[in-house]
């Protein structure tokens, strides 16, 4: 069992830190939040008093914040937990960032002679909670292989995605083909509407022909297919609009610093604003069909 730094214990990294706890782990937490604080103490976590704290005296440090910006200011500003770590620490941030941060972060921990992985995670917070989280992590081999074990305790896919950053990368190709997808599911069964052609039987024939889809056949945007879909209630998340759009933005940023032309991306990205100028970023992102359709 190790002793564990935990620096985010939010809507994401609260259950995960549970579920390090209930796999026998002495986890060592820290939150701006007190209210977080309290929730992973209640848990059996030891309080840290700052993020420098949480990262010294430990083996592992798991990291699970809102942006690149405050993984920068915990890693390599204000709290400079790299250099509050003892030797031989390892260093997991699950935070969904730019990739370039995330190269950053892991370029300055090997500077230090600390190894650090990249370790984004796709499912939301009831993986979190049932610790059936998707690991996508970047990093070197022996940075994977010492991750992997503390990864399994919140996650059932851990993925090794190649060198530092390519994490991040997975995670945002992999969300950008996912909103293109569900964009043009959403186009055809709005045009579908449109010729008189009924949804179930649209469902029907393009699940079994080429159009074939996990936007179509897992999550599909008109109710009755696929019962568990979130159109069925009137698109409660699921997976946010606002998260989907913040991916999007994430993978356009990426685009443009390796001028990877991305357009229906871009277009994705655009739709998905359009969203959230409507206000209606709280959605389930397959709540899209509202805007092709023009309800919004
Ligand atoms: P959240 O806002 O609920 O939690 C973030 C936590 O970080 C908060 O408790 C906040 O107080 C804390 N924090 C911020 N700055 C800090 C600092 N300097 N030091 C210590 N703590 C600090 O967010 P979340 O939903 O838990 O998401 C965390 C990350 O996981 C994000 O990058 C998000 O994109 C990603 N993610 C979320 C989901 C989801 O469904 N919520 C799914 C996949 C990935």
């Amino acid at each position: 069992m190790a002793r564990i730094g935990f620096i985010g214990l939010g809507n994401m990294g609260g259950p995960m830190a549970l579920n390090l706890l209930k796999a026998g782990h002495d986890v060592k937490a820290f939150d701006l939040s007190p209210d977080a604080i309290a929730k992973a103490k209640g848990a059996g976590a030891t309080v840290a008093k700052t993020a420098a704290e949480a990262a010294s005296g430990v083996e592992v440090v798991v990291s699970m914040l809102p942006a690149g910006a405050h993984v920068r200011s915990v890693y390599l500003e204000g709290d400079k937990i790299l250099d509050a770590a003892d030797a031989g620490t390892l260093f997991i941030d699950s935070s969904t960032i730019d990739v370039d941060t995330a190269r950053a972060v892991g370029e300055a921990a090997s500077a230090k002679g600390l190894t650090m992985v990249d370790a984004p995670v796709s499912g939301g917070v009831m993986a979190a909670e049932a610790g059936t989280l998707t690991f996508m992590v970047g990093g070197a081999d022996e940075g994977f292989e010492q991750a992997k074990p503390i990864l399994e305790n919140m996650g059932k896919n851990i993925f090794h995605a190649g060198g530092p950053g390519n994490g991040q990368a997975a995670k945002i190709c992999n969300n950008m083909l996912l909103a293109i997808s569900m964009v043009g599911t959403c186009e055809a069964f709005v045009l579908a509407e449109k010729l008189g052609l009924d949804s179930q039987k649209l469902f029907e024939i393009s699940s079994t022909a080429s159009g074939q889809c996990w936007s179509l056949t897992s999550y599909c945007p008109v109710p009755g297919p696929v019962p568990a879909a979130p159109s069925n209630r009137d698109y409660q998340p699921g997976f946010a609009a606002a998260m989907m759009l913040k991916d999007l933005r994430l993978s356009q940023e990426a685009a443009q610093s390796v001028r990877a032309a991305t357009p229906l991306g871009a277009e994705a990205t655009q739709l998905y604003s359009l969203m959230e100028s409507a206000g209606q970023e709280g959605l389930d992102f397959s709540g899209i069909i509202k805007l092709i359709r023009g309800d919004l």
